[in-house]
C-alpha cells in the first residue's frame, strides 16, 4: 500500500493545479452530480457483488432502474431521502465495523473493508463493465487528495491566501491529517514553509512503518521538487514558537497563514498575548473540533482572522469557511464532491433526537463508497446567498452549528464515544468499584475556551488519589485504537482530563448517557441532554 502511494507521489507533486483548472473541475463536477452518483451506484454497488449496500437495497425492494427513475423524478437529494426512508443507510458505528449490521431481524455479513471503493478512478469511465484491470484501491489515496485539492484551492482563493507563506501544526503519521493536509496544499502549487508537529513518533506506540512513512513522504516529496519541510516538534505548551514564527513572517510581508485545529490556534494566540507578540493580520485556518464563540474570540482578540474548514477522515474535504460568514462556523458545503441529507436519529443511550448528517460519495476517487452513511455530526443546512466568491461555483449550501453527538473532539482528536463508554462502564468500575452509574464524562469549555473533559465520579466511590483515575483512563486509551492512543498523548499533554466528585446526572426516564455534553446556548435547536 505504501509502495504504491510513494510511487504515485512523483506524478502527484509534479502536476500542481492552477486556479483556472480548479475552477473548471469544480464547475464540471457541479454540472455532473447526478451522473457521477449513478456511475458509482451502477459500478461500485450493483457491479460489485460484495457491496454491503446490496442487501439493504434488496430489503427495500430497490433495483438500479428504480434509482435511475427516482433521480429523474426527485433529483439527487430527493432520491437519497427516499432511500433513507426505505432503510438504505448505515450508521457510523456500522460503517466502522463497531456494531453488526442488523436489518429486519437478520444480520448482514459485511466487513468495514467492504465499504472500500472497489475500483480505481478510471474504471468508472470505461464503457464496458469488464472486470479486467479494475484494480483495488488503497485507503489513503493520492487521486482523491488531488480531487479534493480542486475544491480546497477555491476556498484558499476566496480568503485571499493563495501564495501566502504558510505553516501547519499537525501531527505526523499515524495521524494522517498532517501529511494529507500538507499534500493537498502542495498540490495547489502552494509552499509549506513550516510543519510543526505536536507529537513525534516516540510519543505514540512505536511503529517503524509510521516512523519511516512520514520521513519518506517528506524526502521523496522534496526529491520530486515539492516544497515540504521536515516536521519540527512543537509540543502544545510551546505554542510561543509558532506565534514568534507567525509574527516574523507577517513582518517580512506577504501575510501569514497557520493551518491547525481550533484549540492549537487558541494556544498560539494566548502565547502571543503572554509574550506581547503582535499577530495582527495573520490568518488561522482549521477544523477538527467545533470552533465555538469562546475559542474564536481568543483568536480574533489577537488581531488574527479565523477561517473554519470541515474535514471528515473517511471522505476528505467536506466544506470551507464562508468569506462573509454569519458566525464562527459558517461552512460552504462542497456539493460538487458529496451529497448530504439529514434524517432524525436518536442519540444512543438518551431520549434526544438529532437531525443526523448522512453523506453520499459522488467522486469516483472516493476511497470509501458512502450511500447515506451517518457521520455522527448534526447541524443546520441552509441555502443562502452570501456574496462571497464560493457561491459563484454554485456552492450555495451552508452548514452551520455543526457538532458531534457521539464523539469527543478535545485538542482536535476525534474519538468515537464508544471507546470512552467502554472505559466508563467497564474499566473504571472494575478498577475502583461501583457500577456504570457512578462514572460519567462531561465535555465542557473552560474560561479560556479549551475543551475540558471532566470525569464525574460519584462521591460514594472511595478513591485515595484522583490522579490515579486519570492515569487509568489514559492507560486504557493507550490500549485502544490509534485514535484513542493519539487522544491519550494529546490529552495528557494538554491536561484535558480532570476528576470531579459529584453524582452523575442521567437523562430523564432513567436512560443512560455516559457522555454528557455541556449545554450550548448558541442554537435553540440543540439538544439539551440534561
Ligand atoms: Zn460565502
Amino acid at each position: 500500500m505504501y509502495a504504491r502511494f510513494l510511487w504515485g507521489l512523483r506524478g502527484y507533486v509534479r502536476n500542481t493545479i492552477s486556479l483556472e483548472e480548479a475552477q473548471a473541475a469544480v464547475r464540471q463536477r457541479m454540472a455532473e452530480r447526478e451522473a457521477n452518483f449513478l456511475r458509482l451506484v451502477r459500478r461500485g454497488i450493483f457491479g460489485y457483488p460484495r457491496s454491503p449496500y446490496l442487501p439493504l437495497l434488496k430489503l427495500a425492494g430497490c433495483e438500479l432502474g428504480d434509482i435511475e427513475h427516482l433521480i429523474d423524478e426527485k433529483g439527487l437529494e430527493g432520491t437519497l431521502l427516499m432511500l433513507r426512508e426505505a432503510g438504505v443507510y448505515f450508521t457510523f458505528e456500522e460503517f466502522k465495523g463497531r456494531e453488526p449490521f442488523v436489518r429486519a431481524g437478520q444480520e448482514i455479513p459485511a466487513q468495514p473493508s467492504d465499504f472500500n471503493n472497489p475500483f480505481l478512478n478510471h474504471y468508472y469511465y470505461v464503457e464496458s463493465g469488464g472486470s479486467t484491470g479494475a484494480g483495488t484501491r488503497v485507503p489513503t489515496d493520492l487521486e482523491h487528495m488531488a480531487a479534493n485539492a480542486n475544491s480546497i484551492m477555491l476556498g484558499l482563493d476566496a480568503h485571499g491566501t493563495l501564495g501566502m507563506p504558510s505553516a501547519f501544526w499537525y501531527g505526523v503519521l499515524p495521524d494522517s491529517s498532517g501529511p494529507n493536509a500538507v499534500l493537498r496544499h502542495v498540490r495547489c502549487g502552494e509552499v509549506v514553509n513550516k510543519w510543526f508537529s505536536p507529537t513525534m513518533p516516540g510519543d505514540l506506540r512505536p511503529s517503524l512503518k509510521n516512523r519511516l512513512a512520514t520521513r519518506l513522504i517528506v524526502s521523496l516529496g522534496q526529491l520530486y521538487g515539492a516544497p515540504i519541510p521536515v516536521p519540527e516538534p512543537v509540543r502544545l505548551d510551546e505554542a510561543a514558537v509558532v506565534a514568534r514564527w507567525m509574527a516574523q513572517t507577517m513582518q517580512s510581508g506577504g501575510g501569514c497563514v497557520l493551518r491547525a485545529n481550533v484549540s492549537k490556534a487558541v494556544r498560539v494566540c494566548l502565547a502571543a498575548r503572554e509574550e506581547g507578540i503582535d499577530l495582527t493580520g495573520t490568518i488561522f485556518m482549521g477544523g477538527g473540533e467545533p470552533p465555538t464563540p469562546a475559542k474564536v474570540r481568543q483568536i480574533t482578540d489577537s488581531g488574527a482572522r479565523w477561517v473554519p474548514n470541515y474535514f471528515f477522515t473517511e471522505v476528505g474535504a467536506v466544506g470551507w469557511g464562508c468569506a462573509r460568514p454569519l458566525d464562527t462556523n459558517d461552512i460552504h458545503f462542497f456539493k460538487d464532491s458529496l451529497a448530504l441529507i439529514q434524517y432524525p436519529r436518536q442519540v444512543p443511550g438518551s431520549n434526544i433526537t438529532v437531525e443526523a448528517f448522512h453523506f453520499t460519495s459522488l467522486l469516483p476517487t472516493a476511497p470509501k463508497l458512502m450511500l447515506n452513511v451517518q457521520s455522527d455530526d448534526y447541524g443546520i443546512i441552509e441555502t443562502r446567498s452570501c456574496g462571497c466568491p464560493l457561491e459563484n461555483y454554485g456552492l450555495t449550501e451552508h452548514l452551520r452549528h455543526v457538532k458531534s453527538f457521539r464523539k469527543l473532539t478535545g485538542e482536535g482528536v476525534t474519538l468515537v464515544g464508544g471507546e470512552m463508554v467502554h472505559i466508563l462502564e467497564e474499566v473504571l468500575p472494575t478498577r475502583f468499584g461501583g457500577s456504570t452509574l457512578d462514572y460519567q464524562l462531561l465535555e465542557e469549555e473552560d474560561a479560556q475556551g479549551f475543551t475540558r473533559l471532566s470525569l464525574i465520579v460519584s462521591p460514594n466511590i472511595e478513591i485515595a488519589d484522583e490522579a490515579e483515575v486519570v492515569q487509568t483512563v489514559l492507560e486504557a486509551l493507550g490500549r485502544g485504537s490509534d485514535a484513542a492512543d493519539q487522544a491519550r498523548a494529546l490529552w495528557n499533554q494538554a491536561g484535558s482530563l480532570r476528576v470531579t466528585r459529584a453524582e452523575p446526572v442521567w437523562t430523564s426516564r432513567g436512560k443512560l448517557m455516559p457522555l454528557r455534553l455541556a449545554r450550548d446556548s448558541s442554537s435553540s435547536r440543540d439538544p439539551s441532554p440534561d
